[in-house]
């Protein structure tokens, strides 16, 4: 099965959002949809947006998603732990670089992730990998080798561990976990650029 990925940078913090399909099909899903609803939009295209998946609670990883939701009617997912987060902008970061305490847009009805989660013709393994937020996840598509790490693995580093639900400990196991895939699957991260899991793996001393 082939992929089709777009990746379309969001905001001032440049946030990477991933607008995910099935070479084909007329649906797409679409990934940590950060503050650019215009170009998420045309990203989509004149596909059916079939769902929205969320990596962590984080502002920079969200605000599309009211404005996505709202239009299409695409079910958000987010893991039960970062759910208050959403609607909440001191525990996402919002208020501390916006200085307001009201988050924007539309507010979200997420649905919690179980183990897997089939959408779009695509099936999604929901690694839970907490540190640096207590519901970070990681989606992976373990048929085409392909792994949305959100902010829990970058390219020559990790998510920060200074914010709420932040955790060293947890991260260790995390990138622990992370590091047991096949080195081959390509790593689609929060911000920054692709890389792998044998790059990464090779960079630690875990
Ligand atoms: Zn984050």
């Amino acid at each position: 099965m082939s992929l089709e990925i777009t990746r379309v940078l969001c905001g001032m913090i440049r946030e990477n959002a991933y607008v995910v399909s099935v070479a084909g099909r007329r649906d797409c899903a679409v990934i940590d949809p950060g503050d650019d609803f215009p170009a998420l939009k045309r990203a989509v295209g004149e596909r059916q947006l079939g769902a929205i998946l969320l990596t962590h609670g984080h502002f920079d990883h969200i605000l599309g998603a009211g404005p996505l939701a709202r239009e299409t009617g695409a079910p958000v997912y987010v893991a039960a732990e970062d759910a208050e987060m959403l609607g909440d902008a001191r525990l996402n970061g919002y208020a501390h670089l916006m200085g307001v305490h009201e988050m924007p847009g539309p507010a979200l009805q997420p649905r919690a992730y179980g183990e897997r989660l089939s959408v779009c013709g695509m099936t999604f393994d929901i690694l839970r990998t907490p540190g640096h937020s207590k519901g970070s996840v990681c989606l992976y598509l373990a048929g085409e080798g392909v792994l949305f790490s959100g902010d829990t693995l970058f390219c020559a580093g990790y998510g920060r561990l200074d914010l709420h639900g932040g955790d060293a400990g947890a991260m260790l196991q995390s990138l622990k976990a992370l590091f047991e895939l096949p080195g081959g699957v390509k790593v689609l991260s929060g911000h920054g650029e692709a890389t792998t899991i044998g790059e990464e793996r090779a960079r630690y001393r875990l």
